[in-house]
């Protein structure tokens, strides 16, 4: 069994950490926290071994009454490999710890891109990630944008991608973010980063993106523009798309007009927490004119990337793969709405 440690429990480390569960290969060695929340307690009454991130924080775990396994270094020594899931910027400032114990490292999309080795999709460059040392599990904007564009590049060739990201503003449990009654260009430079960091994934691929903000909690959409090599019938597109598990097709008949409802749909079907692990795309949506794609896609900011972290365990320790490892994990998990 692949010993896994989550550095950082909170929205995407809670997340892999079940997700590394219900893997038939891997186990959760420890998940290490900075202080004894809600999120800490639930570690423990889930059996995940708690760990302290911070050494002199380490008493108010006690002081909680949460029982503490060890350090953070202890954690890192002895796990294969170790998801880290903290704040932008501070999986940069872990990165000593992780090469001081030789143990691989998986970063979150927060992360630049030259922190590491290789940023990673597991549907577009898998292999690249190969006896890595240092992985980054790209955000969840280009996790959404990675997995439409890597069979359209494959089927077709992309000349051009155009897409607008309306992005929520913050997560549900975000009570710091915004904005809380306006719609904000965001970044207001053109292009955004998500572009440039797409590019992380297809160095050869041209795009542009634009970004906002909007109050919202629930969900990202994108409205994306791809101009292709050739003229292709939407319904081709439609049928290639339908081949991919990480891509949902949202049918008409099912009448979900909006993230609220596929947020809805996600609980009814039984999702832990809601969640929508695959790209959603309104069927309707997928156009073409000429060699021009447009469609609208719902990207679930707190769950797609859940998925890639899993084959990124197995990518960067070489345990299976691209196809084979996609399949368990899609598996194991459900996905496939
Ligand atoms: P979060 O704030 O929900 O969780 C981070 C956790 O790390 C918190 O529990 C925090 O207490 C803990 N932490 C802080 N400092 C730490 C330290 N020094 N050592 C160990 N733990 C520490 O953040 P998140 O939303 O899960 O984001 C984590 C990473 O994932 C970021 O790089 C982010 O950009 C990326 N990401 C976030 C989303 C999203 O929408 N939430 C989507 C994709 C990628």
């Amino acid at each position: 069994m692949i010993q896994v440690a989550i550095n950082g429990y909170g929205t995407i480390g809670k997340r892999v950490a079940d997700a590394v569960r219900a893997q038939p290969d891997m186990e959760v060695l420890g998940v290490a926290k900075t202080r004894p929340n809600f999120e800490a307690e639930t570690a423990i009454e889930k059996g995940f071994p708690l760990y302290a991130a911070i050494e002199e924080r380490e008493h108010l775990f006690g002081e909680a009454g949460l029982d503490i396994a060890g350090s953070v270094d202890e954690l890192v020594a002895d796990a294969d490999v170790v998801v880290d899931a903290t704040p932008s910027g501070i999986g940069a400032e872990n990165k000593s710890l992780y090469e001081e114990y030789e143990t691989p490292a998986l970063y979150q999309g927060g992360e630049d891109a030259d922190l590491v080795d290789v940023s990673f999709n597991a549907r577009s460059n898998f292999e690249e990630a190969a006896a890595a040392d240092h992985v980054r599990v790209v955000s969840c904007n280009t996790t959404g944008l990675s997995r439409v564009i890597a069979p359209l590049r494959e089927e077709y060739g992309v000349e051009k991608v155009r897409a607008t990201l309306v992005r929520r503003g913050g997560d549900p449990g975000q009570t710091s973010r915004g904005p809380i009654n306006d719609i904000l260009p965001n970044p207001v430079t053109i292009p955004s980063h998500h572009g440039p960091d797409v590019e992380t994934i297809f160095d050869d691929l041209d795009i542009d993106t634009l970004g906002m903000k909007v109050p919202a909690t629930l969900m990202h959409m994108h409205s994306l523009n791809v101009t292709l090599e050739e003229e292709v019938d939407a319904a081709d597109v439609r049928e290639l798309f339908a081949d991919e598990s990480r891509l949902f097709l949202i049918p008409e008949h099912m009448a979900i007009d909006g993230s609220g409802k596929l947020k809805e749909y996600a609980l009814d079907a039984g999702r832990p927490r809601g969640d929508v692990w695959e790209n959603a795309i309104w069927e309707e949506s997928i156009s073409t004119v000429g060699r021009d794609l447009y469609l609208f896609q719902g990207i679930h900011q707190e769950s797609d990337v859940v998925p890639e972290n899993v084959d990124a365990i197995r990518a960067v320790l070489g345990e299976a793969d691209a196809e084979e490892s996609i399949e368990t994990t899609d598996e194991t998990l459900g996905i496939g709405l």
